[in-house]
């Protein structure tokens, strides 16, 4: 696939294409278009494009599943110069391991969120530059928890962030050694099948798409999608145990309003069982 995308008359077709937003465009409007003289040299690069990316229809040419996915990733700017891309520094919320305000940053193509205080970096990610491209830095840490639920949920339901193959998840908390979080027993990771892509994550964050954990919020008035996800010191609770080794069972306990969730999670990260308490 990328071979046949490996060309920059094709890119800029593709990219043609997806201007028109649906509208299809004849051989020759897209021909000028994409300014190329030699008919030959054009009809042999749009050629290559069907059917994959490109479809031929009556009305013209139209952007095929595969079209719009490709130049969807390069327009995201994932290849894009992001070095200039500059939102500040922008508060992120109170941390829930000391007195200090979180600060959020993005740079070189990631986010990330961490507390000058007490020095804990509570979470770091790439996010493409067209996320935060258009919007005002005072909402960085708001967009940039959803796209962390956003990641978390399609991992968690088994499915790759870059080619959608299926991917397994497992608790590392046995190798400490290789944790980006900040208690080592809280560290999940996936591993895509098809592409052999890794992503780390947070089990708190990766439970929060759990009914348990979504009701037990909403029971207490917070709607995950309108808060930061750090703000749950589940994420970061230091009541996190590793209950059993063989075979790996972690314990996570969220604390809301006199009450708590006590999580049990397998070898998976996946959640095995749930209970509401009192919390005391
Ligand atoms: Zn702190
Ligand atoms: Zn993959």
């Amino acid at each position: 696939m990328f071979g046949l995308l490996s060309n920059e008359l094709r890119l800029e077709i593709l990219q043609q294409l997806w201007e028109r937003r649906g509208e299809a465009l004849s051989f020759s409007e897209l021909q000028s278009q994409v300014a190329v003289r030699d008919s030959g040299k054009f009809n042999y690069h749009l050629n290559m494009l069907v059917p994959e990316f490109v479809r031929k229809s009556e009305a013209g040419y139209l952007l095929a599943h595969a079209g719009k996915q490709a130049i969807g990733t390069a327009v995201s700017g994932h290849f894009s110069d992001v070095s200039d891309l500059d939102l500040g520094t922008v508060s992120a919320g109170p941390c829930v391991l000391c007195e200090g305000t979180l600060e959020a940053q993005y740079r070189d193509g990631e986010v990330s969120v961490d507390c000058p205080e007490c020095g804990e970096l509570i979470a770091r990610m790439p996010v493409p530059p067209i996320t935060v491209a258009s919007i005002t830095p005072e909402r960085l840490p708001e967009v940039f928890s959803l796209h962390l639920l956003t990641l978390s949920r399609q991992l968690s339901r088994g499915f790759c962030k870059l080619c959608h193959g299926r991917v397994d998840s497992k608790l590392t908390a046995l190798s400490p050694e290789e944790s980006v979080t900040h208690h080592p027993e809280l560290n999940v990771r996936f591993e895509c099948r098809a592409c052999g892509d890794e992503t780390n994550l947070n089990a708190g964050a990766v439970t929060m798409d759990h009914p348990a954990v979504t009701s037990f919020l909403f029971d207490a008035g917070i709607d995950l999608r309108e808060t930061n996800v750090w703000t749950f010191d589940s994420i970061l609770d230091p009541e996190t145990k590793i209950v059993s080794e063989d075979p790996l069972r972690l314990r996570l306990v969220m604390e809301l309003d006199g009450a708590e969730l006590v999580l049990t999670l397998n070898e998976s990260a996946a959640v095995i069982s749930h209970e509401r308490r009192p919390s005391g």
